[in-house]
């Protein structure tokens, strides 16, 4: 079967490096499988990403070398698509509306989990139709996926045995806002499925998301993806990067340095190479391997900046 990857960022500023981390460790990933690298841009909520941040990430795509399949994806023209698979979960009862507020949602919700996630906890998974009603009048709800006493497992490519029982670890989750914007998890399964993604490579902030989309992606009949989580990225104090690190985003970047060198310090931050030099993306593509690529956080080299 043919490697399909992809990378699929959130247009809600300018990349840094560690949106770079994970666009070029997907693409060595695609590439060294002689397979298709797809960009989907996740731009579901358009407020708070324009169409300017889109063209930037493609032009930056472009910058450090990592040439892309296919035509590029806009969540926010996709809107019927995910209608027709949000009539699917309704068809089989599994929907219902949710009018929590964020603060009622926090002040409810019990356990917290030991990594603060929160467990959703059935506030209005009973609600009567007159209790809907009645509540309609006051507040636009959400909706929300039912979620069975089931466990999922599935084994990472970085991180290895994964595993959560989704009614008591994670709880029923939101599909659509209520404003009508629809929620990543269903989006990023619909898309990753209908693309024919057969791995996803991103950052293990969304480890926890995986178990949530393969439930998803069963419950529509198609076959999950493989599932690789990279270590997040920090700077050379161990602080994870954000995006209110500016010296970091490639805007800055791009009038310093040449693409050579941001790849080669992210290469060598993630294990590809033994010292930080600039080398381009294909270069590294026969000597690509996950198993070079370490559990614990990567670390930026000390010559940036
Ligand atoms: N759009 C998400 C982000 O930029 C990534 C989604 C994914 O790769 O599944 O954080």
């Amino acid at each position: 079967m043919e490697t399909i990857g992809r990378f699929a960022p959130s247009p809600s500023g300018r990349m840094h490096l560690g949106n770079v981390l994970c666009a070029l460790l997907a693409w060595l990933s695609a590439r060294r499988q002689g397979g298709a690298y797809l960009l989907r841009i996740e731009d579901l909520d358009t407020m708070r990403c324009p169409r300017s941040f889109a063209e930037l990430i493609i032009d930056d795509l472009r910058w450090l070398g990592l040439d892309t399949d296919g035509e590029v994806l806009y969540q926010s023209e996709r809107t019927a698509i995910y209608e027709e698979y949000e009539a699917i979960l309704r068809e089989k009862g599994l929907l219902y509306p949710c009018f929590c507020s964020r603060a009622a949602l926090h002040a409810a919700s019990a356990p917290h989990l030991s990594d603060g996630r929160v467990v959703y906890a059935g506030t209005c998974r009973e609600l009567t139709e007159a209790e809907t009603a009645e509540k309609r009048k006051t507040r636009a709800p959400a909706t929300r996926v039912r979620v069975p006493h089931e466990t999922i497992s599935f084994t990472d490519g970085v991180y290895g045995p994964y595993r959560e029982a989704l009614a008591e670890e994670c709880g029923d989750f939101i599909i659509r806002r209520s404003d009508g914007v629809f929620a990543y998890q269903l989006a990023v399964t619909v898309d990753d499925a209908l693309s024919g993604v057969t791995e996803v490579v991103r950052g293990s902030d969304l480890l926890s998301s995986a178990p949530r989309q393969i439930w998803l992606h069963r419950l529509f009949g198609f076959t999950p993806p493989a599932f690789v989580h990279i270590p997040l990225l920090c700077d050379r104090d161990g602080r994870r990067l954000s995006k209110r690190d500016e010296d970091l985003d490639l805007g800055l970047l791009r009038r310093r340095c040449k693409p050579e060198q941001v790849v080669g310090w992210l290469a060598f931050a993630a294990g590809l190479i033994d010292s930080p030099e600039p080398v381009a993306a294909r270069e590294l593509i026969d000597h690509f391997a996950w198993e070079l690529v370490p559990r614990h956080e990567l670390r930026l080299p000390d010559v940036i900046g």
